[in-house]
């Protein structure tokens, strides 16, 4: 199952200010990144971690410290809005980036650009997309990323539907998801309902 933080009352303050057809860019924009503030706190608990033995200025003490690289991969556009706050958790971690593009008549993805870090088997890749609508992109996105040697990845949205939640437990059932609120469904354009329109554009103010 997803891990569904509607629940937190961040989530729901943050997520009502996107929703709101009345919020402009600057606002919009505050709220993807308080909302992702939460979002990538919670998926960091996804992260293994190293034990050792820490001196305090008083005594020794167990410490852990995370284990392997942490990657955190943007899906252009929308995904960008989430990097800078997703980094502000991990701030040594690499960025890979893949840029897929909604074909706006079959509503599939289209990569035009990929540039990744060199995975190694402990690397543990977060995947950022603000809206999991059909989840064509976010399959497309973690077929490449295992291609290339991921072992350990984790989604992370704002807003899903059911039908991309699905697809993405399909296709990856060990891919684990962190989403702020799973929507009732697409609508014909294979857009969220409720849903807060089109992500990129309201962050970008297209
Ligand atoms: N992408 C968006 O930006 N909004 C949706 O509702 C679905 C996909």
């Amino acid at each position: 199952m997803a891990n569904d933080l509607s629940d937190h009352p961040l989530v729901q303050h943050y997520l009502t200010i996107l929703r709101d057809v009345a919020t402009e860019a600057p606002a919009f924009r505050r709220a993807c990144s308080g909302i992702t503030q939460v979002l990538a706190t919670e998926a960091a608990k996804f992260l293994a971690v190293d034990t050792f033995t820490v001196e305090t200025p008083l005594e020794e003490t167990n410490g852990s410290r995370i284990a392997g690289p942490v990657v955190f991969v943007p899906i252009i556009r929308a995904g960008l809005g989430m990097l800078e706050d997703a980094m502000a958790t991990i701030p040594n971690a690499s960025v890979g980036y893949i840029g897929l593009e909604r074909d706006e008549a079959t509503a599939e993805a289209r990569c035009y650009y990929s540039k990744m870090p060199e995975l190694s088997p402990c690397s543990h890749v977060f995947v950022l997309d603000p809206m999991l609508a059909t989840g064509g992109s976010a399959v497309q996105c973690i077929d490449q990323l295992i291609e290339i040697g991921a072992k350990r990845i984790t989604m992370v949205c704002i807003i899903a539907a059911p039908e991309g939640i699905e697809c993405l437990r399909a296709a990856h059932p060990d891919v684990e998801i962190i989403v702020g609120k799973i929507d009732r469904q697409l609508n014909e354009q294979k857009y969220i309902l409720p849903g807060l329109g089109d992500f990129g554009d309201r962050l970008y103010h297209t």
